[in-house]
């Protein structure tokens, strides 16, 4: 089944910019995906028109069976809540609140009791190995913690979509790589993601690759991928 599906999807910002021009594609539940291209190829406006942070200007996106389209901006946010979990560069932690609490926020827009909240945190943070950092803040962790402290975050409201913008792009290749094996240890347990990278190396171990150019999609290497 399809996650994901964008027909003639295109973006243009105010003041002209086309960032991206018509673009196809469509991600299966259970797939890893690599989005890559060079700075300024559409990359991060085609995660946020998949993450329904940003509407298409034509053509049509559907994510998890709703054409983003026809709904109004609270039911985006509430299929946000329910379905998709955002990873980012600069982990957007919140400082001075320990990871618990950092966790926990991911689930203040999905209706459960702040205790709940704290409980399923904790679990999370378990998940991501962190279990022994539960009551450092930020300023205590390294930076691949802190980037598992944002993928528990992401993961807490157990998204069937997770989406991470250069996840490895401020750590360095240990750290990175810790990040990474996460990541294909959560899709190994079912959840469908879809990474920006700049780096080729880490690109070249996920099976998908969707590689963008001035804001069309010019190689997919899903042809050469046999789904069952
Ligand atoms: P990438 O993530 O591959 O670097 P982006 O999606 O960020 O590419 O940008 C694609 C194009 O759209 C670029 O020309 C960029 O300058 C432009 N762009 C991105 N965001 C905005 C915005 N909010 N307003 C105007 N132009 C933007
Ligand atoms: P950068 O790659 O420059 O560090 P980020 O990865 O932090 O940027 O963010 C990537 C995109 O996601 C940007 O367009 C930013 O506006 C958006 N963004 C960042 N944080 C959030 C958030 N908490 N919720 C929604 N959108 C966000």
């Amino acid at each position: 089944t399809a996650v994901i599906e964008l027909a003639a999807a295109t973006k243009s910002y105010p003041g002209g910019v086309s960032a991206l021009r018509g673009v196809d594609v469509r991600i299966d539940q259970g797939e890893l995906v690599a989005i890559v291209g060079p700075s300024g190829s559409g990359k991060s406006t085609l995660l946020n028109l998949i993450g329904t942070l940003d509407r298409a200007t034509s053509g049509t996106v559907r994510v998890a069976g709703y054409d983003v389209g026809g709904l109004t901006d609270a039911r985006l946010s509430a299929l946000r809540a329910r379905h998709i979990g955002f990873v980012f560069q600069q982990f957007h932690l919140a400082p001075g609140r320990d990871a618990v609490a950092n966790v926990a926020d991911g689930l203040l827009y999905a209706g459960v009791p702040a205790k709940q909240r704290r409980d399923r945190a904790r679990e999370a943070l378990g998940r991501v190995g962190l279990g022994h950092r539960l009551a450092h803040t930020p300023e205590e962790l390294s930076g691949g913690e802190k980037q598992r402290v944002a993928i528990a975050r992401a993961l807490v409201g157990e998204p069937g979509l997770l989406l991470a913008d250069e996840p490895t792009g401020a750590l360095d290749t240990a750290s990175g790589e810790v990040v990474m094996n996460l990541i294909h240890a959560l899709n190994a347990s079912g959840t469908t993601i879809c990474v920006i990278t700049h780096d080729t190396e880490i690109a070249g171990r996920l099976p998908r690759r969707v590689g963008l150019r001035d804001g069309e999609i010019v190689y997919d290497t899903r042809a050469a991928v046999t789904t069952p």
